[in-house]
């Protein structure tokens, strides 16, 4: 069965800045939905901030594997309710790939808990992303390095928690460095975070982001059943434990209560 891929975008510099619009007249997501289809396993949609709940309804949600979120000017109009709902489903398994000024986005912080705050610099750099993790399935038919010309500099600190894994770092021709490409899972869902794609510049034309993209969404997709129980927290009285014990000593709760939250 494909794997079912869902391109978000808050879809604004394309709009009101004519630089921008023109680089993506397709919008950002269309050129990383573009991407995307070239793999004949992926089927591919995109949506919207200003579609009705951000085009990620509960029911969209359910049919997709993996959510590939841009963000940057709009961050703070994406509603509360509907980034606890993609949380949520990101804890039952859906994949979740973040790019570049995504790492402010709501839901990334959410997921983070961190402020994965960063230095910045807008000046037409060289990028080169080298590939620290060479055999990570998101590093597969790439070159020991590949450059990006231009690109925004992006700098550590990088204030996320230690990643599960770090597939590239970036050196900028300033001299900082970035870790570039980073992954975390959160309940049964995987997270990239990928840092390349200023809106200022072509970077999803590029045909080496362009094949991180399509390795991202295969590796963060996961074909188990959505993990709906996974913010239960049963009470599991004695006389059901897996071996039947004698309850002992004091206690606060009746067998099946529901606890505290
Ligand atoms: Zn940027």
């Amino acid at each position: 069965m494909a794997i079912r891929a869902l391109v978000w975008n808050e879809y604004e510099h394309e709009r009101v800045n004519g630089l921008v619009g023109r680089l993506y007249p397709e919008g950002i997501h269309g050129a990383i939905a573009a991407a995307l289809a070239v793999d004949a396993g992926v089927t591919v949609e995109t949506a919207t901030l200003d579609e009705p709940e951000h085009g990620l309804s509960e029911a969209r949600l359910a049919q997709t594997d993996v959510l590939v979120w841009w963000g940057h000017r709009a961050h703070g109009k994406v509603e509360e309710k509907i980034v606890d709902r993609v949380q949520r489903r990101v804890w039952e398994g859906m994949g979740l790939i973040v790019l570049h000024s995504g790492h402010f986005s709501k839901i990334f912080k959410r997921l983070m808990g961190t402020p994965c705050a960063l230095k910045w610099r807008e000046a037409g750099e060289v990028e080169r992303l080298w590939v620290v993790n060479r055999g990570h399935p998101i590093a597969a038919g790439l070159p020991e390095y590949f450059e990006i010309e231009p690109e925004e500099m992006y700098g550590e600190p990088f204030t996320i928690p230690e990643p599960m894994e770090t597939v590239f770092i970036s050196w900028f021709e300033g001299g900082e460095v970035f870790r570039s490409g980073v992954t975390f899972q959160r309940g049964a869902g995987r997270i990239f975070y990928f840092r390349p794609g200023h809106e200022a510049y072509p970077t999803y034309r590029h045909e080496q982001v362009r094949q991180v993209l399509r390795n991202a969404v295969r590796w963060a997709c996961n074909p188990a059943p959505a993990w709906t129980a996974v913010g239960d927290a049963p009470n599991v009285p004695h006389d059901r434990a897996p071996v039947a014990i004698e309850a002992k000593g004091p206690r606060l709760h009746q067998d099946g209560e529901q606890g505290f939250r």
